[in-house]
């Protein structure tokens, strides 16, 4: 190996961050405040402590505190599969013949395969402070419903999922985790919740999807006493949390004496590439040092790249806060492809900014070449990973190659956010060559444009 550059760097336990970043608090301009869909005005604490508990919607409110103490709970929670190793991709590099420097945070080193247990965890912990019986969600793909199973197990706390029906049966093995921690998991949309029946009436055989999933967990967290919902991705309050993978990758270059130029992550709601970038951006915010930042998005659900920047409702069923976001509309069901957890029709509300305000850039990437820098990367990385974290190495690799033609010595940074081994009938249609690309039309996202409130 030609520089001193340790294969993985781990933080130890001093230097382990012991509070969240809220990249809000060095944004000049905030991100648009959550309304109220009855009245148009923005959501009081108050009114989204009905759905929420009382901690989260602080959090959630809070566009000023730039570091919020982790509660020692949680610190202890996180010690079990914390700090996560930044890896240099040597490997890689020289398969690529690039002259590129490749790092990634890698994020599938605990049970759920995902970074959603960062989020998982603080959210479940909350929950039992205030002292509720339990908490219900959706979940697509499946990771953020195990995610929140094991920190529910871990607390003492009831979870009832509702998972996005086509994922239900074709991840029963991603079901049977969660019911071993102890969650009930019903397919979405059900019988169980008045909107589900509603969806089920207007779309008879419809497999799901996540924005309905998201209508019935809700439904169920506001109609069942000493329970609240909570939410994987999308939320200012998930990006907070979130934050300590950009804070231990921060902290872990630091200690190299390594500045990364390029810094990409995948976007499905925008948490992983929120945390990650978190520390990153507030240099960026306060003029400190720059960064280019790359939102990756599958070309089948591009939200960012295609999207309207408009007040818009988070969930099919339209029970949820209007959110100012990139969005393709809550009407829009994206095609049965294998994004998993990339295929929420918005985004996060305070990365929709940072990209209206030009600090981020994005792209969007058909499913077959990230299936191909998936394999690439699986065998010379070792690491089985994640669909949705490919997207995010397909980035990486198309700018290490661009590296390789200009002679560049850049160094890049990814978020590997997860392992799939929960995917492998996506990985067997990519070996089999069965696998297609799926591109919506501008037809397509102009029906689901015409979905979009009029507001703001
Ligand atoms: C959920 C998930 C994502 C996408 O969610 P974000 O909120 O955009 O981070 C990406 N990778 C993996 C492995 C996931 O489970």
């Amino acid at each position: 190996m030609a520089d001193k550059i340790p294969y993985k760097t781990y933080l130890t336990e001093e230097e382990m961050p012991t509070q969240w970043y809220n990249m809000r608090a060095d944004m000049k301009t905030k991100p648009a405040p959550l309304l109220n869909p009855a009245n148009g005005k923005p959501m009081t604490a108050e009114e989204l402590s009905a759905v929420f508990c009382e901690e989260l919607v602080k959090q959630e409110l809070d566009n000023d505190t730039a570091y919020i103490d982790i509660p020692q709970e949680i610190l202890d929670f996180y010690k079990m599969y914390r700090p996560s190793p930044l890896v240099r991709a040597y490997c890689l590099e020289k398969a690529l013949d690039t002259p590129a420097k490749i790092y990634y945070k890698f994020e599938g080193n605990n049970t759920s395969g995902s970074h959603k247990l960062n989020s998982a965890i603080a959210q479940a912990y909350y929950a039992k402070k205030q002292g509720l019986k339990g908490v219900t969600t959706e979940t697509g793909a499946g990771q953020w419903g195990t995610a929140l199973s094991m920190a529910c197990a871990y607390l003492g706390l009831d979870c009832k999922v509702f998972m996005v029906k086509v994922s239900y049966e074709q991840k029963p093995f991603r079901r049977e985790v969660m019911r071993t921690y102890g969650a009930s998991v019903t397919p979405s949309p059900s019988e169980l919740t008045e909107v589900g029946r509603k969806i089920l009436a207007e779309h008879p055989g419809t497999t799901g999807s996540l924005g309905c999933a998201i209508s019935e967990a809700v439904e169920t967290a506001v109609k069942s006493d000493g329970y609240r919902y909570v939410l994987g991705s999308v939320l200012n309050q998930v990006l907070l949390h979130q934050s300590i993978i950009g804070l231990e990758a921060h902290a872990a270059f630091k200690k190299l004496g390594v500045k990364p130029d390029v810094i990409i992550g995948c976007a499905g709601g925008g948490s992983n590439l929120g945390g990650l970038i978190s520390p990153f951006m507030g240099e960026k915010l306060r003029g400190e040092a720059d960064y280019r930042i790359i939102a990756v998005e599958p070309a089948s659900c591009p939200s960012l790249t295609r999207g309207k920047y408009a007040y818009d409702f988070c969930d099919t069923g339209k029970v949820c806060p209007l959110s100012k976001m990139y969005t393709l509309g809550s009407g829009f069901i994206p095609s049965a492809n294998h994004a998993g957890g990339l295929r929420y029709h918005g985004m996060s509300s305070t990365l929709s900014q940072l990209y209206d305000d030009k600090l981020m850039e994005a792209i969007s990437v058909e499913q077959t070449s990230v299936f191909a820098a998936a394999q690439q990367f699986a065998r010379v990385e070792g690491i089985l990973p994640a669909p949705e974290s490919s997207h995010a190495i397909r980035a990486a690799i198309n700018e290490a190659l661009r590296c390789k033609q200009t002679g560049e010595e850049e160094t890049i940074l990814f978020g590997l956010t997860g392992t799939g081994y929960f995917d492998m009938v996506a990985y067997q249609k990519f070996n089999d060559g069965t696998m297609t690309d799926y591109i919506p039309s501008d037809e397509e996202l102009a029906a689901s444009f015409a979905t979009l409130p009029k507001i703001g």
